[in-house]
């Protein structure tokens, strides 16, 4: 504003100094000294009118109001463009406001955005740990105050605390991993998809043993370029779904795959679904849909599958599932082909 106000004022200065020495060079009287041809006064300075007769009065007296009618015309051309600079600031204000809000609610966009999602994790997060905290806490404290407390009351406080703490510490786990995980530091190489599922079931054998859950897996050596050990964790994290809510004594099928340039490889389950209208959110953080937790028993902090994708999408992948109540959910990986 500064400088359009300034160019203004120069600007102004400049055109109306023109008019200032056209008007200075004096009043314009007539010379009739030679009615014929130019005067070379006419042009450079004063018209001067010689003589008395009638005929230089009356030249003299529309001289004089031409004078004036120019002094007129001048001063309604100094407002006239007076109006019109003012006119130009006010417009060049309005404008810059505009562009000025514009372009600061664009650049300031992201970074709202990033607080919000900072302010969220952070009230999603202490509310989370908030409730089994209490819970211990006030297990711990009965236990405390009951006088008569036996050994074998106290030993099942105990690892009721302890288990407590491990389901507590996988929390920590996850949430680290979800604010941490910002796609530096992946190793991406060529890897096996085959690799990746051995890999995976290794991890949650145990887990499935227990259940007495079959896990099918019929990979081939399939490569897709990758980090390796992000891609065995999504695979983990959805085995451990898969074993966590279906039936004791089902079967879990993990299966390979190419699509276009994509290598694919899907947990597929007979487990109890999840319903249309859950299935947009599942991969929200902290989102649990109430139909597989209720009936199972089973639940976890609603995390996993909110790392998956994360971690999915920073190795230029994705994850989609397929899912009906009663029969059975399917979540597939794409990843990119590796270059034979
Ligand atoms: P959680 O720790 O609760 O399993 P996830 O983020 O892994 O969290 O999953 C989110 C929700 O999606 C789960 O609470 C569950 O309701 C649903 N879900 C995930 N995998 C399956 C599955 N294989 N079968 C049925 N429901 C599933």
């Amino acid at each position: 504003m500064l400088l359009s106000v300034g160019f203004s004022i120069i600007f102004y200065r400049t055109s109306t100094a023109g008019l200032n020495i056209q008007l200075s060079n004096g009043p314009v009287s007539v010379h009739n000294e030679s009615p014929t041809g130019p005067d070379p006064q006419a042009t450079n300075g004063p018209i001067i009118v010689n003589g008395n007769s009638d005929t230089g009065m009356n030249v003299s007296n529309s001289v004089s109001g031409l004078n004036v009618q120019l002094q007129k015309r001048i001063d309604s051309l100094r407002q006239a463009l007076v109006r019109r600079l003012v006119m130009l600031n006010v417009g060049a204000l309005v404008l810059g406001t505009v562009l000025s809000w514009y372009i600061a609610r664009k650049t300031l966009r992201p970074i709202e955005n990033a607080m919000e999602a900072q302010t969220r994790f952070s009230s999603d997060a202490s509310h989370e740990l908030r409730t089994p905290l209490t819970a211990l806490r006030a297990k711990n404290e009965v236990a405390l105050r009951n006088a008569r407390l036996t050994l074998t009351e106290a030993k099942k406080v105990i690892k009721n605390s302890v288990d407590q703490t491990l389901k507590l510490e996988k929390l920590f786990d996850g949430l680290l991993r979800l604010s941490r995980e910002n796609g530096k530091g992946l190793a991406k190489a060529s890897i096996s998809l085959e690799e990746i599922a051995n890999e995976a079931m290794n991890h949650v054998i145990a887990q499935a043993q227990a259940r007495r859950i079959t896990i099918d897996e019929t990979v081939s050596h399939i490569n897709v370029i990758g980090d390796s050990q992000s891609l065995v964790q999504i695979v983990a994290i959805l085995l451990d779904n898969a074993i966590k809510y279906s039936d004791r004594g089902s079967t879990i099928y993990l299966e390979g795959g190419i699509e276009g340039k994509h290598g694919i490889l899907s947990v597929r389950d007979d487990g109890p679904g999840i319903r249309a209208s859950d299935i947009p959110h599942i991969f929200e953080r902290f989102y649990r849909a109430d139909s597989a937790r209720t009936k199972h028993g089973e639940h976890g902090y609603g995390l996993g599958l909110s790392i998956a994708k994360k971690l999915i999408e920073q190795n230029d992948g994705a994850i989609t599932v397929k899912s009906t109540l009663d029969e059975g959910s399917t979540f597939t990986l794409k990843v990119p082909l590796a270059k034979s």
